[in-house]
């Protein structure tokens, strides 16, 4: 069974985004564990964390979390800088809570001190909160971004700098989202320059760094630094890349999330997920 899906609101409780993902078909899910555009959250109480387990053992869904998009751990030159540090801290205990494997971070924006200090910055402060919350399982995985702005994460070679400096591979690793790699620059588009993408990453990263997938086409072209999520093959991807990507043997045990526009009765979600699995051979095909 692959795991495919999409990311889900969790509008009513956490579990109400399992059922809505079994409710059109999906058997992994990415969540916000809270609102992810506000700094902190409500606590989750333990019968709505023991519901929540429940309908997960049941559906048999894979569920991961997202972070929400006001934690920035690359700079300290706002007073935000604080909040960022509780923000994440507060992400870490509700998805250690629910059980999740592993919650999505963007690398974070330098603001102007640039990569080098970026990167140091961020590095410092992951090894701050994963000294605090020493004991927990759940990874924290680092987002290939597309590199809008002072955005760090856009190249390889600054990911695996960033997982190096950290030094904790057991809580660490990589989500590779499509449309913001082919924006950074890796012309994921073409088979030659597929396989090439993945000779580098594996290289300068390592494919066992590799947890997630965000399937998303893109609006813009490649190098464009810019992040613009399409429907699957209505972007400047096309449906090559996710055909390579859907019968990559390497990554056939890996959960793949949309991140695609969505309509509140989720249609144009089940769409993205009928032209991804068209993508593969039917098993009467094999
Ligand atoms: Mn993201
Ligand atoms: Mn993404
Ligand atoms: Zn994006």
């Amino acid at each position: 069974m692959r795991l495919l899906g999409a990311h889900m609101s969790t509008a009513g409780g956490v579990d109400k985004a399992i059922e809505r993902g079994q409710s059109i078909g999906c058997t992994a899910i990415q969540i916000f564990v809270k609102n992810n555009n506000q700094w902190m959250g409500k606590p989750l109480t333990s019968e709505t964390i023991n519901q929540f387990k429940l309908l997960q053992a049941s559906t048999g869904m894979f569920v991961f979390a997202h972070t929400g998009y006001l934690i920035n751990l690359a700079s300290e030159k706002t007073d935000n800088h604080e909040k960022s540090m509780q923000s994440m801290r507060q992400e870490l205990e509700l998805a250690e809570a629910l059980g999740l494997p592993f919650t999505v971070l963007h690398p974070g924006s330098h603001l102007g001190i640039g990569e080098k200090g970026g990167v140091e910055m961020l590095v410092k402060n992951l090894k701050t909160l994963i000294e605090e919350t020493a004991g927990y399982k759940v990874k924290i995985l680092l987002e290939m971004t597309a590199g809008q702005g002072t955005n760090l994460g856009h190249k390889f070679e600054q990911l695996a700098e960033m997982l190096a400096g950290i030094d904790a591979p057991e809580r660490t690793g990589v989500c590779f989202d499509t449309c913001h790699t082919y924006a950074a620059g890796y012309n994921i588009k073409t088979k030659e320059g597929y396989e090439k993408t993945w000779e580098e990453f594996d290289k300068l990263i390592g494919l066992n760094k590799l947890f997630a997938f965000h399937l998303n086409d893109s609006k813009t072209e490649l190098g464009s630094r810019k992040d613009r999520h399409e429907h699957i093959g209505k972007g400047t991807l096309g449906l090559e890349t996710f055909r390579l990507l859907m019968n990559d043997k390497r990554f056939e045990n890996l959960p793949m999330v949309l991140e695609t526009p969505k309509d509140p009765d989720m249609k144009q979600d089940v769409e993205n997920l009928n032209i991804l699995k068209s993508l593969m051979p039917s098993p009467a095909d094999v």
